[in-house]
């Protein structure tokens, strides 16, 4: 099993690995990786894996029957190769500054309105996000991101460590998207925004709140009381 550095720190940028398995030439499993592969609503990670003088571009990274898969841009890697993974970190820094700001709306929604998260996905430039919501008015999300933007500027430290599941299940709103989590799993890995929320999360995600610094409305959709749409951006 490929050990996802991503998982404990977020903010490693460069790191040495193994070539494990190729399939195909250029689906590539690594011991240990950076990249984080799409799913959760954060799309996955690109960058480079480089060997010698050979640059291999990552141009998807997916999770396939539980392992990374990386998938390159040419072929020429083999297994037992070792190599040099360096991340494309402007990308994969504004998902973790826009993926911590989607957990602070998440959890004032949540908190002020009883809104669940019906759906939401990050992209490199923006954020959708869904909730179900019995009234739907544009002036009380604007005054979210009000609230939300205060936090974004606070000194507020963000953590994230494993629990076992039935201690975890204990937090109130520890999941607040309306489809559960697969209820096999022996420890929940939760990101804590230090005195204001907790929740099951496998993303990555910024130290503290002030990182992300402020986010701007771009629509509101109105796609019925279970999807009640909003984008936002990084500013
Ligand atoms: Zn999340």
């Amino acid at each position: 099993m490929t050990k996802a550095l991503f998982l404990v720190d977020s903010y490693l940028k460069e790191s040495p690995a193994t070539v494990v398995s190729v399939k195909d030439e250029k689906y590539i499993i690594l011991d240990q990786t950076l990249f984080y592969p799409k799913g959760g609503g954060q799309p996955h990670d690109t960058g480079k894996i480089i060997k010698g003088r050979e640059i291999y571009n990552v141009v998807y990274v997916g999770k396939f029957l539980g392992e990374i898969s990386h998938e390159v841009d040419n072929s020429g890697l083999k297994a037992g190769d070792k190599v040099y993974c360096m991340l494309n970190w402007k990308r994969r820094y504004k998902l973790m500054r826009s993926h911590t700001a989607a957990h602070v709306l998440a959890f004032l929604l949540h908190k002020g309105t009883g809104a669940l998260i019906t759906g939401n996905q990050l992209e490199e430039d923006h954020v959708r996000f869904d909730f179900s919501l019995k009234k739907f008015d544009k002036s009380l999300l604007e005054a979210y991101l009000v609230k939300a933007n205060k936090l974004y500027k606070a000194n507020i430290p963000v953590k994230w460590y494993e629990l076992p599941r039935e201690e975890a299940m204990k937090i109130p709103g520890i999941v607040k998207m309306a489809s559960a989590f697969p209820p096999n799993l022996p420890t929940l890995r939760i990101v804590e925004i230090v005195g204001i929320d907790r929740q099951a999360d496998g993303g990555t995600h910024v130290r503290n709140l002030r990182e992300i610094e402020e986010v701007k409305l771009v629509k509101t959709v109105n796609k019925g009381k279970n999807n009640r749409r909003i984008y936002f951006k990084l500013n």
